[in-house]
């Protein structure tokens, strides 16, 4: 049992001699790197091989689909999107990529790829779209940005050092302003913390790539007008909850231009194609039917980034009274009472939490911190035992398991937990107390 937390980690982390690639800026690094591309056969400035793409991938979207409530609980909405995304994954660039497709709970709007294939879109972004056809433009989309080796460029480039660099705890709060800073109090990830931002030549590349693989699925060309249309129409009015869509994938009237004359010239034969409306609003009515409970955890999520605790209580509890065991909202919930410091309270939307989904990681760490809060340290150390099975990916649990032990007076154990986590991470607060007990302790000068 003990160390297994920590092997799988580093298993599936970075080895050293791939961090001082990815992180290091001398000649010999950069003399590495040229490969072909597999979408345009030309020759493209590349650190990252195709394994570590898929390293990178199983190290932190793990953490990112945590960070977004975990898959959604509902298996046909999955099945669903996984299908459709496969199918198109088959007939693209690089079908031999382990892709896998999924929704997950959150509620912003936005879909994003690892590059390995590890692609999600959120229970938010489904809820603007009107046909199948949307649906495939945008997982399509998001196939073309890991075709083309876009993560993989842009980390090339030092353009995302900030993923591999400087610890996680602190990159949370770098990447997120303000839900970064709620979600690294409590140990957890700012949203989006692990996503790429693609620059506007990659969008245009990953929306013609979209286009060209919905196509040859049998889709029409109109559902990409379709999604840019209703991106177009979030980018005027702005809601909080498209920020970090438009953060991670630049938008401009250009593309909706683009997607227009493609339709009318190089697929105007395949605008006959179905959209599959129907189809789509059949798989989706049980999330339509919940669309009053996932507005208000959107206003609930913009009240929390703006440290407004009390307003955000107010439409997390009106989104729980639509959908009582919506595992999102109580997580939201569970999170919005322990930054009042109502640790009781927040305990117990926390092992709701953990009742409607306790394959998920978040409401079992959010347990253990309103436990530690509550100074109930054999609670707190079950609940970060349980989250670190579940989520080996997250360094910040070891921290959390430490603290534990070192509530409960076991001195020895607490520092092994603490050596382990400062293997990984080196800044931030956490690092600092557990440096600073390990030397009190006599472990460390
Ligand atoms: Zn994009």
């Amino acid at each position: 049992m003990k160390g297994d937390g920590f092997n799988l980690t580093y298993r599936y982390g970075l080895t050293r001699r791939q961090f001082i690639r990815l992180t290091s800026f001398s000649a010999a690094a950069l003399a590495a790197g040229c490969a072909t591309n597999p979408v345009t056969g030309r020759s493209q400035f590349m650190m990252v091989s195709e394994q570590e793409e898929i390293q990178i991938d199983r190290q932190y979207s793990p953490l990112q689909f945590s960070s977004d409530f975990g898959p959604a609980q509902e298996a046909a909405l999955n099945t669903y999107v996984d299908g459709i995304g496969r199918s198109m994954a088959a007939r693209g660039h690089r079908p031999h990529m382990p892709f896998s497709f999924r929704v997950v709970n959150a509620t912003y709007i936005n879909a994003y790829a690892f590059p390995g294939g590890s692609i999600a879109c959120t229970r938010g972004i489904l809820l603007t779209l009107n046909n199948e056809a949307e649906l495939a433009a945008l997982l399509g989309h998001e196939i073309g940005h890991v075709n083309a080796r876009h993560t993989a460029e842009q980390l090339s480039k030092g353009q995302l050092t900030n993923i591999v660099v400087g610890g996680l705890s602190i990159i949370a709060d770098v990447a997120a302003p303000g839900m970064g800073q709620v979600a690294s109090a409590l140990g957890g990830f700012g949203a989006g913390a692990f996503l790429a931002s693609y620059s506007r030549d990659n969008e245009r590349q990953a929306d013609a790539l979209g286009t060209e693989y919905m196509v040859q699925s049998g889709f029409s060309p109109d559902g990409m007008v379709g999604l840019m249309t209703m991106l177009n129409n979030l980018n005027q009015s702005r809601p909080s909850s498209i920020e970090l869509m438009f953060a991670t994938h630049p938008m401009s009237a250009e593309r909706y231009e683009t997607a227009v004359q493609a339709a009318r010239t190089t697929f105007a034969g395949s605008r006959d194609l179905p959209l599959n409306r129907e189809r789509y609003m059949d798989t989706t009515a049980r999330l339509r039917a919940i669309k009053g409970a996932i507005e208000e955890m959107q206003k609930g999520d913009k009240a929390m980034g703006q440290k407004n605790f009390s307003q955000a209580e107010t439409h997390y509890q009106a989104a729980l009274k639509q959908a009582p065991d919506d595992y999102a909202g109580l997580v939201s919930m569970a999170k919005c009472q322990l930054m009042q410091k109502k640790h009781a309270e927040g305990a117990r939307y926390a092992r709701r939490a953990q009742a409607v989904f306790p394959q998920e990681a978040q409401g079992h760490h959010l347990g253990g911190f309103a436990d530690l809060n509550l100074k109930e340290f054999d609670g707190a150390l079950q609940s970060f035992r349980t989250s670190q099975r579940l989520l080996p990916q997250n360094p910040n649990t070891l921290f959390f398991i430490g603290y534990s032990y070192e509530g409960l007076g076991r001195r020895t154990e607490a520092a092994r937990e603490y050596q382990r986590f400062l293997q990984q991470v080196r800044q931030g607060q956490y690092a600092q107390h557990a440096a600073q007990r390990l030397r009190e302790w006599g472990y460390a000068r």
